[in-house]
């Protein structure tokens, strides 16, 4: 019935959490802050096909801008702008969310924010080290309403 439906849909979101359905650092398709827009740089963010990229220094672990494919409309390969440039013009927030998020606060996080896109970090203890934090992944509004879809 709609009732056992609804029940269903609801125990999913307040059970699983964004480290169930983020798509793991090693897939995501990002740019070290590095880059420059050129035409080859330009031509592998269109063909990635991703709307939202985002951009790291030094390591992939280490996530400090996004890129948004519409940042780069007025942007002319010819002049080799650099990364960064259009990245601190933009100046787009990024959203960090821990690994036991639930999807249904995850998706009113999502509701509430303009933007669409968090990154999953986790506090890792493990070693001998001081705990430190670690990306994930990331996650979008898209996953999650997958989850709704998926669980009707
Ligand atoms: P939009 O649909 O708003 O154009 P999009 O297609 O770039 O954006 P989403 O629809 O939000 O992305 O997400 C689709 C899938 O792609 C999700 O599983 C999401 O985790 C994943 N995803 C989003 N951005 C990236 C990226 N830069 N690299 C790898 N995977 C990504
Ligand atoms: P994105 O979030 O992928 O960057 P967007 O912000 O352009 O895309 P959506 O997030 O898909 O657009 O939609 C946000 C809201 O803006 C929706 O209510 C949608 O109907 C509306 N919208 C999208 N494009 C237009 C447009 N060209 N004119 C008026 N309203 C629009």
């Amino acid at each position: 019935s709609e009732f056992v439906k609804e029940e269903f849909r609801r125990g999913t979101l307040r059970s699983k959490t964004v480290e169930d359905i983020l798509t793991p650092l090693k897939d995501c398709f990002m740019l070290p802050s590095t880059a420059v827009l050129d035409f080859s740089t330009m031509s592998e963010i269109m063909q990635s096909g991703y709307t939202r990229v985002p951009v790291y220094e030094e390591e992939r672990s280490n996530i400090v801008e996004i890129l948004y494919v519409k940042d780069l409309a007025l942007v002319d390969p010819a002049d080799c702008t650099p990364m960064t440039t259009i990245t601190k013009f933009y100046n787009h927030p990024l959203h960090f969310v821990f690994n036991d998020t639930k999807l249904d606060a995850m998706l009113e996080e999502f509701k509430k924010g303009n933007s669409h896109l968090a990154i999953v970090q986790r506090v890792n203890n493990e070693g001998e080290g001081d705990p430190f934090y670690e990306v994930l992944g990331l996650v979008t509004l898209e996953d999650v309403i997958e989850e709704i879809i998926k669980s009707e």
